[in-house]
């Protein structure tokens, strides 16, 4: 019987985890905090957006960076898998607005409770509050050594997530384990995050959110990339759904890497002619 080891029991690490037990292997699976999928448990809100039912291809458009990398993933596991295997397991799903899909119970708990009872009933043999810190090749064999001790396998399967929240166990371990097996690690970037303004007069805006809005990045003078929707200000400067896509773009594009400035248009539908029209109208309407 081939032996697993998984380091890391977030979304990945479970799945693996329980992908391999399920064809046969015998599977312990390492996870520093005392619960399985931490960072699961506060996903969507508290709700876990599961997945979306929009096609692979908007998937892959959808991906930072370069997605078609992940082309023969999806080939191999969909999002309508995905359901499939959480419908047989008993959970039952909503589609919301921009297909979105949560559990009916809108409970991220649930989905890892869901999960860590599935790894109990496939014999995945768990080691909570166990850190691993190192990994090394021995020959054919992979050696781990984790608080708990030495172990050694056929394979080995880091899925220790990246840096973001770090307070739910994810710091970044997998980068060196991967380094030092001899990988190469690109340059990490983050990615969906809110932006620090340095002016603070929008600080005092805190709390304000605004709908149909157009937030735009520009450089030396030029636009480079603007999202339509929903902002809102914060205590330290913007954040909400366009300015989050607007992050992800300032990461990966040169042409809006910081420093950049960023320009929000309250009516994007309106001409400056239209605009000024309306202006004029309601200062009449309003003199009195
Ligand atoms: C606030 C927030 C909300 C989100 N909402 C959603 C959402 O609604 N839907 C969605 O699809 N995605 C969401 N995400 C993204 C999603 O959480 C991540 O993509 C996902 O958790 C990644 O899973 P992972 O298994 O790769 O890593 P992680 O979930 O980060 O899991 C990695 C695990 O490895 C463990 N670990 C790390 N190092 C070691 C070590 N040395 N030894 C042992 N264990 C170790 C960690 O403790 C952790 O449990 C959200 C993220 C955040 C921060």
């Amino acid at each position: 019987m081939k032996e697993i080891l998984v380091i890391g029991a977030g979304a990945a690490g479970i799945m693996a985890a329980l992908a391999a037990a399920e064809a046969g292997a015998r599977v312990y699976l390492f996870e520093k905090n005392d619960i399985v999928g931490k960072k699961m448990g506060i996903t969507g809100k508290g709700r876990c957006n599961l997945t979306n039912s929009c096609s692979m291809a908007d998937f892959i458009a959808h991906t930072p960076g370069h997605g078609k990398f992940l082309y023969s993933a999806y080939e191999q596991f969909t999002n309508q898998d995905l359901l499939d295997k959480l419908h047989t397991w008993g959970l039952a799903t909503k589609e919301e607005r921009g297909g979105r899909i949560f559990p009916q119970s809108d409970s991220a708990i649930e989905v890892r409770k869901l999960f860590y009872r599935k790894l109990c009933q496939k014999g995945v043999d768990l080691h909570l509050s166990d850190a691993v810190h190192a990994v090394k090749a021995w020959g054919s064999r992979m050696v781990v050594s984790a608080a708990s001790g030495n172990y050694e396998s056929d394979a080995c399967i880091i899925t220790t997530g990246g840096m973001s929240y770090p307070v739910t166990g994810s710091t970044g371990d997998g980068y060196g384990f991967a380094r030092s097996l001899g990988h190469s690690v690109t340059e990490l970037k983050p990615s969906l995050i809110p932006f620090t303004t340095e002016e603070t007069w929008p600080h005092t805006l805190s709390g304000l959110s605004l709908r149909n809005v157009e937030a735009s990045l520009w450089k030396r003078g030029k636009k480079a990339a603007s999202h339509f929707g929903e902002m809102l200000f914060t205590h330290f400067g913007v954040s909400g759904p366009i300015i989050l896509m607007l992050s992800t773009e300032a990461a990966h594009k040169k042409s809006c890497a910081f420093p950049m400035q960023l320009r929000i248009d309250l009516k994007p539908a309106l001409s400056k002619e239209k605009l000024d029209a309306r202006l004029r109208r309601d200062f009449e309407k309003y003199i009195r």
